[in-house]
């Protein structure tokens, strides 16, 4: 494998990570498929072969499931103190920190995302989730509740609510952040003490696979967390599974409905992280700099490669030009190339399959009438890069306007009547995310109120913390991930009441 600029230590580590017997992590060991197939991960950037790794299907997943039920009937994880859990969740963000240069390496070769972003934004603020998740152990508490109980005049009582763990876990996340998916999901269900099995995409499973090798560093109990590499079916397997009380799944709307579907069979409990049409509104009275740089931010962060995406860009009519111009700039002078390259600010697609996606909506955008100001097209004949795209002479019927394209491909659109715009915003089957820029604090808050999205973000965009809490309305999703709302997705609430 020729990766430039990697310290050998480094190499050798992200080499071994595709040969010898780190393959499935199921019951604190790694362990072939029970098949003893396998499936090569490519290199974005090259379409070659970067690892190998087991591929996990039905009968793996009957074996994770069976451990995790074992480690979550018998223990010890969810009987050991609240505060040793907490020990143990908080080293592995100390794990994940000490660990960064690998695991931003991992990142970058599997996704094709820019290592300088993977160093800066993904390891640290997966470090920061299981730190976050940590100090939250001792904090799960119930209620004591007065009660009356009408028909029972005189009679006393002592009522309280307990939290308690949903049980056995299956959690099936996608590729565009794939180790900080896997911490969105396994922080707050290790804190509420659950035990899990995860299914990495099939795309980018090595930052999982590396992470399953430090949470056993760091001391957590075999059993835990299984990880099963492998594909779609895989996935189906493990959300239609029996022994599975909870399902958990981050990736598109289309699967986010099967999930559904596959987990009547035993009604386990469903959140779901799912796509977006993300708006970002620009008023007349925002700096129109600061809001065609933060567009432009908005959309191309992540390739576009983002749920939350600000893909639909709507600007008041003076400053219309003015900002598109700007947003353009901005794609003409992003550096395109491949991830683990110092200077490169956007890498390619993660995927062929990603690849004729995002171009062919291209093709259906200019095919209905819409214009690039800038790009449009593939760049180069090897890997999957696109060059960043601003489309004018869009209409709202168009399907690039309508449809998650998951690419760097924004359409702007200019609007007169402010007091309209927030209606057309929410014209969407998804609310997700998104932006608003101005100057005006009440027409802020205003708009704040207004829009149906999870999460709001004013004269900024793209703003995570392991403390807020984010989601979708509508078919953006069910339930939260991140902050305290994302231990709800995992705990039971048990009513105890004693006649006294
Ligand atoms: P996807 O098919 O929804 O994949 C997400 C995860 O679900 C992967 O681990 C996938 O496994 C697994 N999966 C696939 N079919 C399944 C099934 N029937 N039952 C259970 N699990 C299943 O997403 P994709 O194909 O990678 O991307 C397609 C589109 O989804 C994108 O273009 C984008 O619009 C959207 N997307 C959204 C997000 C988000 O953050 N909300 C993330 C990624 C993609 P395999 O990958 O191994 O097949
Ligand atoms: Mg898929």
């Amino acid at each position: 494998m020729a990766v430039a600029h990697m310290d050998q230590q480094i190499a050798e580590r992200v080499d071994a990570l595709g040969r010898g017997s780190k393959k499935l992590l199921i019951d604190g060991e790694w362990v072939d498929a029970a098949s003893g197939k396998t499936f090569s991960t490519p290199n974005p950037a090259t379409g070659e072969r970067l690892a190998d790794v087991a591929y996990g299907e039905a009968e793996d997943i009957n074996r994770a499931v069976r451990a995790a039920r074992r480690a979550f009937d018998d223990g010890p994880w969810r009987t050991m103190s609240s505060s040793d859990r907490g020990k143990i969740i908080w080293r592995i963000g100390d794990l994940i920190e000490a660990n960064i240069e690998e695991l931003a390496q991992l990142e970058s070769l599997d996704n094709g995302k820019p290592l300088t972003i993977a160093r800066a934004a993904d390891v640290p603020l997966a470090a920061d989730l299981f730190r976050y998740m940590a100090g939250w152990t001792t904090k799960i508490e119930g209620n004591t509740i007065p009660i009356s109980v009408p028909y029972a005049p005189g009679a006393r009582w002592h009522a309280y609510t307990l939290r308690e763990p949903v049980g056995v876990v299956a959690q099936i996340i996608p590729w565009n952040f794939p180790l900080l998916m896997a911490a969105w999901k396994l922080g707050p269900a290790l804190a509420s003490g659950c035990t899990i099995v995860l299914k990495p995409a099939e795309q980018t499973p090595l930052s999982a696979i590396r992470l399953g090798e430090l949470m056993l560093e760091a001391g957590l109990p075999k059993g835990v967390v299984n990880i099963v590499t492998g594909f779609g079916d895989a996935g189906a397997a493990l959300a239609a599974h029996d022994g599975v009380d909870k399902v958990a799944f981050t990736g598109s709307t289309e699967v986010g409905k099967l999930i559904v579907k596959a987990a009547a069979g035993n009604l386990k409990k469903v959140t779901l992280e799912l796509g977006g049409k993300s708006p970002n509104i620009v008023f007349a009275d925002a700096d129109p700099d600061a809001a065609a740089a933060g567009a432009a931010s908005a959309i191309f962060f992540n390739h576009g490669q983002c749920c939350c995406a600000g893909s639909r860009l709507y600007v008041e009519r003076q400053n219309f030009d003015r900002v598109v111009e700007g947003v353009t700039e901005a794609a003409k002078n992003i550096k395109v190339g491949p991830g683990t390259d110092a200077d490169t600010e956007m890498g390619p697609l993660v995927s062929e399959e990603q690849f004729a996606r995002v171009t062919g909506y291209l093709s259906s955008g200019f095919a209905e009438g819409a214009h690039a100001t800038c790009g449009g097209d593939r760049i180069g004949d090897r890997g999957y890069f696109v060059q960043p795209t601003v489309l004018v002479d869009t209409n709202p019927d168009m399907k690039v306007v309508r449809e998650e394209i998951f690419g760097p491909v924004v359409t702007a659109m200019p609007f007169d009547d402010p007091r309209e715009i927030g209606d057309v915003a929410n014209d969407s089957n998804y609310g997700l995310a998104a932006g608003i820029w101005t100057s005006d604090v009440s027409k802020a808050h205003r708009m704040a109120a207004q829009l149906r999205a999870g999460t709001v973000w004013v004269n900024c965009y793209n703003i995570f913390d392991a403390a807020l809490p984010f989601g979708g309305y509508k078919e953006s999703g069910w339930g939260r991930e991140m902050g305290h709302d994302a231990l709800n997705n995992y705990l039971e609430t048990k009513a105890v009441c004693i006649q006294i």
